[in-house]
Order: C-alpha cells, then structure tokens, then sequence
C-alpha cells in the first residue's frame, strides 16, 4: 500500500526568546517529555543552544502557552492532545525519500512524527510548536490530508487545505496550524513578540494555503 507522507517547508525564522534554564530543559527532557512523547533515540544530555535543545524547547513550550479560555469556556490543550495523538517521535538528518527538498517534519496516519534536522535548526520556537500541532493532525486517522493548490503563491505545489474552517477541529494541517496561530494572537498570556508574528503568519496563510476561503475570512485575517 502506497503511504502517503505529508510534508511542511521552510518558510519563515523569526526569534523568540527562550524564557527556560538549560538545567530544567535537560530535567524535563529525562523525567518527563522523553517518556510522555514515546521518543525513539537514545536519551542524551544536552548543551544549549543546540538542535536537541530546540527540539526539547518546543515540548516545553508546547506545555506552557496557556490560553484564555473563550465563550463557552473552552482554551485548547495542545500538549495533551499531542501527547495522547501521536504514537511518537523519530529524528533524521535528512528525509531520504526527498532529498532534495528542504522538508521539516512528516508523519502519517497513525504514524510517528519524523522531525528532520531543518526543524532542529529553526530559530523560532512558536514555529516549530505549529509544525508539530500540524503533523499531529497528520498522525490522526481521520486526517483528510493536503490538497493541491489552486492559487496563491504556492499555485500547483501539494502545500494547501481544500477548505478553510473557520470553528471547530476541521481541515488537515494549515487548520491546525492556523488555528494555534490565531488562540497565540488572540488569547495567550505573553509571547508578545510571538503574537505579532502570528498575524503576520496569518495574514499570509489565509490567502496561500487555503483552496476554499470566503473573501470574508480573508478579509478578516488581514487587518
Ligand atoms: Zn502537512
């Protein structure tokens, strides 16, 4: 059976200031993150910066972005949610099975999320906590998958959602990511550089990576 591999791309690398000690990420990592996301190599120590670092951050931050709740009291947990979605973590230098694209990270149904050597060198912490909310979905058997884009600047490439939703868990992964950018701009408690970033990111995902969008969406995500 063919396995179908979904796959992000290098975009943007702007910087977030990691708010966490050396000493704590190495404690979490080894009593914590290591067992919880079923990581499949071998426990290290590590110095910071360094790529298992910024892997280890992203866990981190994961678990700490807290959001305010909405109107009907609900605030997502994406930690949870990972940690109870995806069978678990493989890291790779490189994908062989592309390599010559600068892929990130990939995964499948019910699958374990690769991360690539690409994701451990992205600067920009807020990015990498997307890319894994985005192969989560992934990982999911109800994952309806990417489409083809029929516009925008990625016109032609397998890089977009058929459809925008606007409420709820729908789409595949630009949803997903998109969601976590819009609760990261309109209700998480500091991160203020991370939630300027956000619109921006927004801004520009709502006209690219979305096949069926209402111009009042867009419209809505571009102020
Ligand atoms: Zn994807």
């Amino acid at each position: 059976m063919m396995k179908i591999f979904s796959l992000i791309f290098l975009l943007f690398g702007l910087q977030v200031v990691a708010s966490v000690s050396c000493d704590e990420l190495n404690r979490l990592w080894k009593d914590k993150y290591y067992d919880e996301f079923h990581i499949a190599w071998e426990k290290q120590e590590f110095s910071c910066p360094s790529d298992l670092a910024r892997i280890v951050e992203s866990f981190y931050y994961l678990e700490n972005i807290k959001f305010r709740a909405n109107n009907s009291g609900y605030a997502p947990d994406y930690y949870t949610w990972i940690k109870e979605t995806v069978p678990g973590f493989t890291y790779e230098k490189k994908d062989s099975n592309f390599p010559d694209l600068d892929v990130i990270a990939s995964s499948c149904r019910g699958c374990m999320i690769t991360l690539f050597d690409i994701f451990a060198k992205d600067t920009d912490v807020m990015s990498r906590v997307r890319t894994i909310i985005h192969e989560g979905r992934h990982t999911q058997l109800n994952d309806p998958g990417h489409s083809n884009c029929t516009k925008g600047a990625m016109k032609g490439k397998y890089a977009c959602d058929n459809e925008f939703v606007s409420s709820g868990w729908g789409g595949s992964g630009y949803n997903y990511g998109f969601r976590f950018l819009w609760w990261l701009h309109d209700s998480s408690y500091g991160h203020d550089l991370a939630r300027e970033t956000a619109r921006y990111k927004m801004q520009w995902s709502i006209t690219n990576r979305f096949n069926h969008v209402s111009n009042e969406e867009v419209r809505m995500f571009s102020k």
